[in-house]
């Protein structure tokens, strides 16, 4: 008996397993396809600074145009892609494409602003990630200022490595943002040696600061008072109401992202609202 319940559970087990595999694998060389045909597009959200209500600087956020699934968000496939090595060569086509329409825009005469792309802890930690960024750079012809790295907390797996590299990173002189603050290991003895210049929070936190007796505003408000003391920028994420905004203005946060302002939106779109550029 106890014999039998043993040997089902283990069918039943492989067969979850097997359709799991099935779908990783069909997964996985859908997203080589995706690689070889390009079928990758960059959407774009403006970071507004609230006090003038201009852009100061705009996320490259990657969707799939799938033939078949149409546009598929990141969360889909970069989990995925970053646990089969993907994501370098993914990554790699994001870096050269985000400058590429920095500097389509700065040539068509828009202010000049950096533009963040989201590097994996994977890709951060390749020893060749540094010449990688300054090579596209330099193809470009776009000013390393104008470039935003933005990492997460977890690339402290390797810390001794990622100051190296960061140190690397700053001399070669693009910027460099910790995405998600708060969500991860924070490392909060790391932070005050780290070469960084801009924190930002995660939405989750700022979703509920307006809420009563919220935990997450003190967590904001601590988030944001620590990086002035560290001489950090800092940009709430998520921001989709006046409420929220004006609590963030109090607090002396100056720089948000989130629907209130904009969607992430297409190249053309974010060209058009450049050329206005006021939120007021
Ligand atoms: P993220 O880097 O934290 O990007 C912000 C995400 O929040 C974006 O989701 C954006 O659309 C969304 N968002 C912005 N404002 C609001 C708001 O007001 N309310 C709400 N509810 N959401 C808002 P998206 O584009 O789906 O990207 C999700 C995540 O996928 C990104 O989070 C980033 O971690 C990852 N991702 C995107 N592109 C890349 C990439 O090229 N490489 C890597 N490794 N990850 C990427
Ligand atoms: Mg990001
Ligand atoms: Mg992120
Ligand atoms: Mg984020």
């Amino acid at each position: 008996n106890v014999k039998e319940k043993g040997k089902n559970t283990f069918q039943i087990y492989t067969s979850l397993m097997c359709n799991t595999s099935l779908e990783r694998f069909n997964l996985e060389s859908d997203i080589r396809r995706a690689i070889e045909n390009e079928e990758f597009v960059l959407y774009y959200q403006p970071q507004i600074n609230t006090d003038t209500r201009e852009i100061v600087g705009v996320e490259a956020l990657i969707r799939w145009n799938d033939p078949i699934k149409g546009l598929t968000p990141p969360n889909h496939f970069i989990p995925i892609a970053e646990e089969s090595g993907m994501i370098i060569d993914i990554e790699n086509w994001v870096i050269r494409k985000a400058c590429e329409q920095n500097k389509v825009w700065q040539n068509a005469g828009l202010p000049k602003i950096p533009i963040s792309v989201n590097l994996s802890t994977r890709h951060f930690l390749q020893p060749d990630i540094v010449e990688m960024v300054a090579q596209v750079l330099k193809e470009v012809d776009l000013e390393p200022k104008y470039l935003d790295i933005e990492i997460t907390e977890s690339m402290t797996i390797d810390i001794d490595r990622a100051i190296i590299t960061l140190q690397k990173l700053k001399e070669l002189g693009v910027q460099i943002s910790i995405d998600d603050f708060g969500t991860g290991y924070s490392s909060l003895n790391y932070l005050k040696s780290f070469p960084i210049h801009k924190l930002k929070i995660d939405r989750t936190f700022v979703r509920d600061i307006i809420k009563k007796d919220s935990n997450d505003a003190a967590i904001v408000s601590t988030i944001i008072s620590m990086a002035h003391h560290l001489n950090l920028q800092v940009i709430a994420e998520g921001v989709e109401s006046a409420e929220q905004l004006s609590y963030l203005n109090n607090k002396h946060c100056k720089v948000v992202q989130g629907f209130f302002f904009s969607p992430p939106v297409t190249a053309q779109q974010l060209h058009e609202k450049l050329l206005k550029n006021n939120f007021g």
